[in-house]
């Protein structure tokens, strides 16, 4: 089974702070596609920043290259930054939550898609410690993952500022996770959204955390990128951390990405750690990611190639492992034999 463990669904806020926000995110991406581009923001409004992300869009579009489960991670709810209500709202109306559109229903929202999606969807829950307190953050959890059936928890400290080793908001929350036994993935990086302090999105802040909780199972996503070597060595360096390749692999061509699975084990961190996923609807497309992704034995030059059991896991098992749900080895390779050429197509179309 090939999973893409980073998802976005439904939309991550309300209007007009949410177009804001999405206007901020995608501007690197777009003036980093373009040398000449003036790195202007675009509107605020959703038909210039597309509506929000419908369930079945998103699983049409990860069937059509192979990926048969996507995790898709709700948005912790926020409403003192300057980029207004922040939090999954479903806007759309598709999942049957009853009631006016409210950010406190984030997990709600979540629930209820993976409810109707039970063999497509796996859903993370979001809290947020700062929105109404550490304790309220802890039950919001709790209720999250025993009353609705949640898998696990997305953080997100440096858009709701807090620091991620924050004795007082950010451990807590930790622990309660550590009693629920859930996997925890945390947003880590930098981020073009400007009311975001940077600081907090250095991955090396979750050392202390893995430190605390050893038995936490814990996912730096993005690579923590620019801060990747730093990321690197902290997974490396403790028996429960895993990355996600999300975003970051947006920036990467086939040989960059070859050079990332080099470097991570010069520095330590073994293959069995990183997982596959795409940030949808956010960068490049499922199918060119998956694609660069899965071949990138193919520029490896008579150096050292990926194993096919490696691969596998990256596409799949070592998130499957981290989030404690069933996946088989060799029924993932025979996937991956099966859309090599589909995969082909889409790196050489013509
Ligand atoms: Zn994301």
């Amino acid at each position: 089974m090939i999973i893409d463990c980073h998802n976005h669904v439904l939309a991550g806020g309300l209007l007009p702070g949410h177009g804001l926000f999405r206007s901020e995110m995608t501007l690197h991406h777009r003036e980093g596609s373009a040398l000449d581009s003036d790195g202007e923001a675009v509107g605020t409004d959703e038909d210039t920043l597309g509506g929000p992300t419908d369930p079945d869009k998103l699983i049409a579009d990860h069937r059509a290259v192979g990926i048969a489960l996507s995790t898709v991670l709700a948005v912790a709810p926020s409403d003192y930054t300057k980029y207004g209500q922040r939090g999954t709202v479903d806007t759309g109306r598709v999942t049957g939550v009853d009631g006016p559109l409210s950010i406190d229903l984030a997990n709600d929202y979540m629930a209820a898609l993976v409810r109707r999606y039970p063999d497509d969807l796996v859903g993370m829950a979001a809290v947020n410690p700062r929105y109404k307190g550490v304790e309220a953050a802890r039950e919001e959890l709790r209720r999250a993952i025993e009353d609705l059936g949640l898998r696990g928890l997305k953080l997100y400290p440096m858009y709701d500022h807090y620091s991620p080793d924050d004795p007082e908001l950010a451990l807590p929350v930790f622990e309660r996770a550590v009693e629920l036994d859930i996997p925890v993935m945390v947003h880590m990086g930098s981020t073009p959204v400007r009311d975001a302090p940077l600081r907090m999105g250095w991955p090396v802040l979750l050392d202390e955390v893995a430190r605390t909780f050893p038995d936490l199972r814990l996912l730096v996503c993005h690579t923590g990128f620019p801060w990747v070597d730093e990321c690197l060595v902290m997974v490396g360096r403790h028996e429960n951390l895993y990355l996600d390749v999300s975003h970051f692999n947006s920036l990467l061509d086939q040989r960059a990405t070859y050079d990332f699975l080099v470097r991570a084990k010069q520095l330590g961190c073994s293959l069995s750690k990183v997982c596959f996923g795409t940030d949808y609807p956010g960068f490049d497309p499922p199918g060119p990611l998956l694609a660069r992704f899965a071949l990138v034995n193919d520029v490896s030059s008579g150096q050292k190639t990926v194993p096919r059991n490696l691969m596998a896991g990256m596409l799949g098992g070592n998130w499957a492992r981290f989030a404690g749900i069933d996946w088989n080895e060799d029924e993932t390779l025979d996937e991956i034999d099966d859309w090599e050429p589909r995969w082909r197509q889409i790196m050489d179309p013509q």
